[in-house]
């Protein structure tokens, strides 16, 4: 069933090295750092995959490269089965406006001096696109897809609470329709009870717009909840892909089952408390909130 829909985007053994200065003693030199190597996955239309691995394995550098923020240094990259690798000027910004991010912290990607209307409408004005039905209603629509109250267009970010924020950068990030939208991390900085909500918005839109995501957290219980597919990366290579289940069941790589083991469990004789209270709840490990 999988392979008969042609990927939305598929990456041929991507590199991507970076010219860094290392000092020793009183030298400095430029050496190559390579943060991204040979890295090949595919997302197809309306999926998620989900990108995982701890903090530096190269996950923020493969979506920059994806939406081709960066320029890959080896292997080919393809959009809808066109190769893109090297493409510049007027090919770059159509496959940029397909292309939308939803970052960590939406108090620091909104700008904080712009409406709630200009930071939704800012996308397709950027690309000289009209506004269709004009830019009040066409912002009032998108706060109310994203659950927020069609009448708070004229707020600043600041008067909202990080979940709402949050919901405002998805807003902006689906205003002009993309065909991908990469979340990286874009609940990983939320409590637990918004990230189930945010995440639950996540899932609807998809459903109601097809949208592809590439979704990035470092939190393997919420990649679980959201991602089809699954690539694991550590040190800028991907040690393991596959569905989600099987890479939750029957991880194969032992770098995954390390990320796995960090992952607290729900015993499947765990009992709620407060059902019957003879049964002790079994000690439970706190999923770390930063
Ligand atoms: P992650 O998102 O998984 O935490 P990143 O993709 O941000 O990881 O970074 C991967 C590695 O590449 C890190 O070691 C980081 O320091 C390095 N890196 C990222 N961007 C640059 C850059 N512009 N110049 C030099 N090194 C970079
Ligand atoms: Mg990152």
């Amino acid at each position: 069933m999988a392979d008969a829909v042609a990927p939305l985007l598929r990456t041929e053994e991507i590199g991507k090295t970076f010219k860094v200065q290392r000092r020793h003693r009183l030298v400095t030199r430029n050496v190559d750092f390579v943060a991204l190597d040979k890295i090949s996955f595919q997302v197809r239309p309306g999926e998620t995959v989900g990108l995982v691995g701890e903090s530096g394995s190269g996950k923020s550098t493969t979506a920059r490269v994806v939406a081709r923020l960066l320029e890959p240094s080896t292997g080919r990259l393809f959009f809808q089965e066109e190769d893109i690798t090297h493409a510049t000027g007027s090919t770059l910004r159509r496959i940029r406006s397909q292309v939308q991010f939803v970052f960590q912290d939406p108090f620091s990607s909104l700008n904080p001096r712009h409406t709630v209307q200009q930071i939704i409408t800012a996308p397709l004005v950027y690309q000289g696109r009209p506004v269709p039905g004009g830019a009040r209603k066409f912002a009032g629509d998108l706060l109310e897809q994203v659950g927020l109250d069609p009448d708070h267009v004229d707020r600043y970010p600041h008067q909202f609470s990080g979940g709402q924020a949050q919901r405002i950068g998805i807003a902006r990030a689906i205003a002009v329709r993309p065909s991908l939208v990469i979340c990286d991390e874009a609940v990983s900085a939320l409590d637990v009870s918004v990230q189930a909500q945010v995440i639950e918005l996540l899932r609807g839109l998809q459903r109601e717009y097809g949208f592809a995501y590439l979704f990035i957290a470092h939190d393997l219980a919420v990649v679980r909840q959201v991602a089809h597919w699954v690539c694991v990366m550590s040190e800028g290579r991907i040690v393991e892909q596959g569905h989600r289940d099987a890479i939750f069941d029957h991880p194969q790589h032992p770098y995954t089952r390390t990320l796995l083991e960090a992952v607290p469990r729900i015993p499947s004789d765990w009992v709620l408390p407060g059902r019957s209270g003879h049964h002790p709840a079994p000690a439970q490990k706190h999923e770390g909130e930063g």
